[in-house]
């Protein structure tokens, strides 16, 4: 067993100023998180002197590993020019430009703080282009904190939205519809049933529960019908941007949204959010058009500088390639275990993401819910024991990264073995 007795103590001391002792609610582990120290290449440090694999990795953004020394380099190289002026930058113009050239459905962007912000603009930047108040978005799918994608899923697929957060008047969330995950018929009825949806927004890639992938032609499908009934698609790359491919899960698949999202990982573990799309939508942003967005920290030059350095190694090392490639590694060798085991779970899983998931194979949120949490959790606390920092939900997505050897993966594969 690990000892945790210094964050257990932390923890009591953190919860009188941190509601849950924590800054943000997946971090709160119970019976109490164990609080970092420190973290470099794939290894996370507690303030015990536990180390652990990690493979929650910030939940996504460290697909480099922590500390990589190029990202740190660009980051302290901007820290001695500076790191906040209020001015436009060249290095924010150029990581435009390299954005832009990777994704198909990124003609123009703009630079925000984080996710959260960027589906909010990209929706706000919907409605204004269509003049429609109506979106619609995937049951269990995570678009950040904001409120009206605060909704998740109702009884039927046309529940209108109910907000899942105090706080949240309805009225705010009365334009948020539903649609179960790869389920065109569902979609299709929404589309059909209202001429005031503005956009339809997804994450091509369910990455909030656990990967859960889009069947055979689901996407496509999806692209079809939003060019039929006059609505925008939007991508919520958050996770997949530039973890799928350079250009995310519109490049890895061949579907090309109006408008995307992007966050995680072109920060390189600096916090950013990227909202892009056709010209002629984005184009409508202020000041060159009437929705409004601003930022005071928009274009941060500290994150600038780390996304531009992130592309430079992902570029150079050929990334995509070797991630994938662990990530096909992993899955089979862990579907090979679940196999000899008799276990009726499945590996799921996609690119540099994986999970197994306590139970059959998900392809929608509802059959998400009806994996067994608890034993998942349980699983959870042993491979810690073991020096495996996994998320702690049976809802969250496992990530490969860049700094993980085969004798890292070696060391987690003998801790899957033990603890399933
Ligand atoms: C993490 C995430 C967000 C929110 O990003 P933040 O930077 O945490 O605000 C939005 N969408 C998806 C798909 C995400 O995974």
């Amino acid at each position: 067993m690990v000892n945790l007795e210094k964050s257990k103590a932390m923890f009591e001391k953190a919860r009188e100023y941190l509601p849950g002792g924590v800054s943000s609610p997946v971090r709160a582990i119970k019976p109490y998180p164990f609080y970092t120290e420190k973290a470099s290449g794939c290894r996370i440090t507690d303030i015990d002197g536990n180390e652990y694999i990690d493979y929650c990795l910030g939940y996504g953004p460290n697909m480099l590993g922590h500390a990589n020394p190029v990202v740190k380099k660009a980051i302290s190289d901007q820290l001695e020019k500076g790191w906040l002026y209020g001015t436009p930058t060249e290095s924010e113009f150029k990581l435009a430009e390299r954005i832009a050239a990777a994704y198909p459905g990124i003609d123009m962007l703009r630079f925000v703080s984080t996710g959260t912000e960027a589906t909010m603009s990209a929706l706000r930047a919907a409605r204004g282009y269509t003049g429609k108040n109506k979106f619609v978005k995937i049951e269990g799918g995570f678009h950040g904190a904001h409120d009206s994608v605060l909704v998740k899923a109702g009884s039927g697929a046309s529940t209108l939205g109910k907000p899942d957060s105090l706080g949240v008047p309805q009225d705010f969330t009365k334009h948020t519809l539903q649609a179960p995950y790869n389920n065109i018929e569902a979609m299709t009825d929404l589309l059909e049933s209202s001429d005031d949806i503005a956009a339809v927004i997804m994450e091509p890639v369910m990455g909030n529960v656990g990967p859960v992938l889009p069947q055979e032609g689901y996407l496509e499908e999806i692209r079809k019908l939003t060019k039929e009934y006059d609505t925008l698609l939007i991508f919520d790359e958050v996770i997949t941007g530039f973890r799928l491919a350079m250009g995310g899960a519109q490049e890895y698949y061949g579907v090309t949204p109006d408008l995307t999202t992007l966050g995680k990982i072109i920060g390189g573990g600096m916090p950013i959010g990227v909202f892009g799309g056709r010209k002629d939508i984005i184009e409508m942003i202020a000041p060159s058009g009437s929705v409004y967005q601003a930022g005071t920290f928009s274009g941060h030059p500290a994150s600038v500088a780390a996304g531009n350095a992130v592309l430079d190694v992902l570029e150079k090392e050929n990334a995509h390639e070797k991630l994938n490639t662990m990530g096909q590694n992993v899955r089979s060798r862990l579907s090979d275990m679940v196999t000899d085991k008799g276990l009726d779970y499945s590996v799921s899983g996609i690119g540099s993401m994986f999970k197994i998931f306590f139970g059959d194979m998900p392809t929608n949120y509802q059959d998400v819910l009806k994996c067994d949490k608890e034993g998942y959790f349980n699983f959870f606390h042993k491979m810690l024991d073991q020096g495996i920092f996994i998320p702690p939900s049976q809802f969250e997505t496992n990530f490969l990264s860049l700094a993980h050897t085969e004798d890292d993966l070696e060391a987690t594969f003998e801790a899957y073995e033990s603890c399933l």
